[in-house]
Order: structure tokens, then C-alpha cells, then sequence
């Protein structure tokens, strides 16, 4: 069957600019294929952390390259304070051990695409269509998937699957797992032709008969996903109405739209688990939608980027009688999609009637009035207004939550977008810190890469530049900018323009590029283009 995957597959894919789900369906037709070499649940300890981390990296690095990978740091932070107590409680229970914790990655990304799915792939990358988002209507349900995605990865289905296809090799194994993500897209997505995705489906069968979750592993994803987000605080009743959705979808929707489905078949068994499960509990309050998730969802549908029609009819949602007519977070979600939609159409006068409607709402929670002021400086400076943008986020008042990277971001994104020199400084000291806590955050360095540049601090622009690139795994181009800093570093210091921290920079260069060249080195032999 393997002999149906083009050689350069992994190649090609890149070039495609395709990713997307681990798809593993249980569909009865291909479940016989490698049901009786499954080893016994629990099992996967076989195949080391570090290979697994490995493979996962080489899979993330093609995620990173792909255009309709989305770096938003305000829906990367609405998942994160799901996710974060997530993985608390898994910690707490015990599932994710300290070396899990410490030799996974634990990262989500965001897929620009309007089909509804998220996806575990190995070493704890994990992903999420934008199309889930307005699926769900509360934070208990995105978390009930969340914590079903994180379980297969706790419980090592994944390594599971590796060592069954061990033979193949790590890079095959990565060729299959990025096929699947190309068959989970929207036909109708960006970057892949209707043609591509057909041909790319009719692989992706031929691969799914060797990637399989079976059964049995989606129960137990099932259960100790149900045990993980209840632990975190989230209502059961989550869990219960998200298998409901599910279960309508798949009884209304048969084209494409749900990848998760093809995955994740909502079987009458699941289902009865999930509400006996639930039965056990002490019976709490419903799920309710928070105006937060109300405009969460809102923004997600504005930046799947769904054509002009949708931007116009999300936008013409807002008026004064359905206003009249909904609940606080229903008003907050019009109001928030009427106000981004016009945006992105540069509508900004219209986009400004919508925000002050939005910000005269009353009794909205603290992280509604958050991403409130945030849309109001992104609107700020779309419009061309960076020094109103860095007045609306520069409380001194206010102190930010330590993990509030959506603010830092727009912040310094705000501060570039005046021009100014000194307001260039304030940016890159303030990404400083934050890039000292969180070294792996790509975008924050390529950031404070253009902060520098502003400053007219070539050298470190140039340095924050090749950060960026091995952020995101790609040490080739990381060696090039690393190399181009050091060249300039020899240059400065031949014409005696190097001060003592020029000469600080200069040498964490010198190492890094060094470090970067084993790491690239590593990469190729993995490639086999020694
Ligand atoms: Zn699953």
C-alpha cells in the first residue's frame, strides 16, 4: 500500500502549503487491516520521547511554513486559558508525567479553515481548525475536545501507532501523517486545489488503513479526557452536548466539513459512555455562552478568511433589531464580527460605529473587556492610527497578566507601526522579557527583530530575524541569518563601531550559529540528504 506514496511526498506537501488533521478513522472496512498486531493499551513506552518529540518536530516544521498556519494571539490566548488548566489537571492526575511534560512540546496552532476539527499529532503538537470555534458554544465544549486530543497523546496512543509502522521509518511515518492533515482541509481552502485535494484523498485512504486509533483507544481518550476536564473545572455536560453536535452533524452533513468526524465516528457506544459518565456526577449548572466566547467564535469565522459575501452578512447581523432581540453575549458576538468585518474590508468609519456600540455594553466579564480594548487597538492602527493603538494598550494602571501575550503583541506592534525610534526601543525591551520567559515564540522574535530595525540596531535585527527562522524549525535559513550577523559583527568590529555589548552580541552569535549548524546537521541526516 506504501507503494502508492510518491517519494518526495513530505516535499510536495510543503510546496502545497498542506496540513491539517491526524486522521484516524475506524470505519469497519479498514479497521481489520492492523487490528491484531495492536499491542495491549498503555503500551508505546517502546518508542522513546525523543523519537517520538522528533518526528512531531519534522511534521510542526511543515505545519509552520504553511500558509494557512495562523499565528493569532488572541484566539492563541482564548485556547490557552482552556488548554493551560488542561494540562494542570492532567499533571494533577497524573497522566502527564514530568518528562512527558518536559520532552513534548505542548504547543497548539491554529489552521485557517472553516471545516470543523482538531488534531493530536506526535510529541504534543496539537491543532485546531478555526471552524471549531463557532461549533462550539462554551469554552466546557472546546475543552471537551481539547482534553479527548491531549489524552491520546498522554496515553501514548500515538507512540503506539509509530512503532506499529516502525519499519517504515520516522520520515515515511511523517509523509503519511502530513497526507492525512491534506485530506482534513476544505476543499474550498486557500491553499489546495479541489483537484490536489481529491488526489491527495485517494491517497489518504490508502494511508488510513495504517494510521488507526482504534476503538478501544478512542474510548479511552473518551474517558480520561472526560476525567481531565471536569478536573480542570470545566461542566461535564461539555462533553455531552459536544457529542450531541457531533452526532446531528453527522447525521445533516456528509460533505467534508467535519473532518473531525472521519476521525472521531460518533458511535451510539460513545455516546451512552459519555452520558452514563455524566449520570455519575453531582448534577451543576448548564453550559452557558460567555460573551467572551460569543466574540471568540465571532473572530474566528472574520479570520478563516470566508470571502466577501460572509463579511458582509456578518456585519449586516448587527442591527438594532437583532440587537434588541439577543442575550448580552449574543450582543457582544454580533457586535464584535460587525466591527472586524468591516475592518477587514477597511470600512473603518462603519467599523467605529460598531466598536462603540460594543464598548457601551455593560456587565461584561473581565476577559470581554479585554479582548474589547484589544479590538480597539488592532481597529486603531488598521486605520492607520498606531499612537491611539499604543494609548489604548499602555496602562501603566494596569497590571498584565503575566501569560497576556495578545497585549504585549499588539502593543509592540503598535509601537513599530509609529515609526518612532524611541517607541522602536520600548518594544524591544518589552519583548525582551517576555522572549526570556517564552524563548520559542517565533512571531515575538521577528517582532522585536523589526523594533530593532526601527532602532537602527542592525545587528540585533538581524539576530531576533534568525531566532524567528529556528523557532520555527527551520535551522537552513536560521544558519544563513546567523551567518549574515556574524559577517556584520566582523565588519562592525574591523571599523571599530562594536561597543562592550556589541561584543556580548557578537559572541552569543558566534555560539548560536554554531549550535544551529549540529542542529541542521541532525536534520539532514533525519532527511537522509546527507
Ligand atoms: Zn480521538
Amino acid at each position: 500500500m506504501l507503494s502508492l506514496l510518491p517519494p518526495r511526498l513530505l516535499q510536495r506537501f510543503g510546496v502545497l502549503g498542506v496540513c491539517a488533521a491526524l486522521l484516524l478513522p475506524v470505519a469497519p472496512a479498514q479497521a481489520q487491516v492492523s487490528n491484531n498486531r495492536l499491542p495491549n493499551l498503555g503500551d508505546g513506552a517502546d518508542v522513546p520521547l525523543g523519537v517520538e518529540r522528533r518526528l512531531g518536530e519534522s511534521i510542526a516544521r511543515e505545519i509552520y511554513r504553511d500558509p494557512d498556519y495562523l499565528d493569532d494571539p488572541v484566539l492563541g490566548d482564548y485556547v490557552q486559558s482552556i488548554w493551560q488548566p488542561l494540562l494542570a489537571s492532567a499533571r494533577q492526575r497524573g497522566e502527564l508525567t514530568p518528562e512527558l511534560e518536559q520532552q513534548f512540546a505542548w504547543e497548539v496552532s491554529l489552521i485557517r479553515d472553516r471545516s470543523i476539527n482538531a488534531f493530536a499529532l506526535p510529541g504534543g503538537y496539537l491543532g485546531v481548525h478555526l471552524g471549531l470555534f463557532s461549533a462550539v458554544s462554551s469554552a466546557d465544549e472546546l475543552a471537551s475536545v481539547l482534553a479527548h486530543e491531549l489524552s491520546h497523546v498522554t496515553q501514548r496512543h500515538i507512540a503506539r501507532m509509530i512503532s506499529q509502522q516502525g519499519r517504515q521509518g520516522p520520515m515515511v511515518m511523517g509523509a503519511m501523517i502530513l497526507g492525512m492533515l491534506a485530506a482534513s482541509r476544505s476543499v474550498n481552502s486557500s491553499s489546495i486545489s479541489a483537484g490536489n485535494a481529491l488526489m491527495v484523498g485517494g491517497q489518504a485512504a490508502a494511508i488510513q488503513s495504517q494510521l488507526n486509533f482504534s476503538r478501544d483507544m478512542e474510548r479511552e481518550a473518551d474517558r480520561v479526557g472526560y476525567g481531565v476536564m471536569t478536573e480542570a473545572g470545566y461542566e461535564p455536560q461539555g462533553f455531552v452536548t459536544m457529542f450531541e453536535k457531533l452526532q446531528q452533524a453527522a447525521r445533516l452533513n456528509d460533505n467534508g466539513s467535519f473532518p473531525y468526524l472521519r476521525s472521531h465516528p460518533m458511535t451510539t457506544e460513545r455516546i451512552s459512555d459519555a452520558q452514563a459518565r455524566q449520570q455519575l456526577l453531582p448534577k451543576r449548572g448548564a453550559v452557558t455562552t460567555t460573551p467572551t466566547h460569543a466574540m471568540m467564535s465571532a473572530r474566528a469565522q472574520v479570520l478563516a478568511k470566508p470571502g466577501v459575501d460572509v463579511l458582509r452578512s456578518i456585519a449586516a447581523q448587527a442591527t438594532p433589531s437583532n440587537l434588541a432581540a439577543a442575550n448580552r453575549p449574543k450582543q457582544a458576538g454580533l457586535l464584535y464580527g460587525a466591527t472586524l468585518s468591516e475592518m477587514q474590508q477597511r470600512h473603518f468609519a462603519v467599523a467605529r460605529q460598531h466598536l462603540a456600540q460594543l464598548q457601551g455594553l455593560s456587565g461584561l466579564e473581565l476577559s470581554a473587556v479585554r479582548a474589547v480594548r484589544l479590538l480597539a487597538a488592532e481597529l486603531a492602527l488598521a486605520s492607520g492610527d498606531a499612537d491611539q493603538a499604543v494609548a489604548l494598550l499602555d496602562l501603566k494602571a494596569t497590571v498584565l497578566a503575566n501569560n497576556d501575550r495578545a497585549t504585549r503583541m499588539q502593543l509592540a506592534r503598535s509601537r513599530v507601526g509609529t515609526q518612532k525610534p524611541a517607541q522602536g526601543k520600548l518594544a524591544a525591551n518589552e519583548l525582551a522579557l517576555w522572549l526570556s520567559q517564552y524563548p520559542r515564540d517565533a512571531s515575538a522574535w521577528q517582532l522585536q527583530a523589526s523594533a530593532f530595525e526601527l532602532q537602527g540596531d542592525a545587528l540585533r535585527a538581524i539576530r531576533a530575524q534568525a531566532e524567528a527562522r529556528a523557532m520555527e524549525l527551520d535551522y537552513g535559513a536560521a544558519v544563513d541569518r546567523f551567518k549574515a550577523a556574524q559577517t556584520l559583527a566582523h565588519q562592525m568590529a574591523s571599523e571599530g563601531k562594536l561597543d562592550g555589548a556589541g561584543h556580548m552580541e557578537a559572541s552569543i552569535i558566534d555560539a548560536r550559529l554554531r549550535e544551529l549548524e549540529r542542529l541542521r546537521r541532525e536534520q539532514a541526516l533525519e532527511r537522509g540528504i546527507n
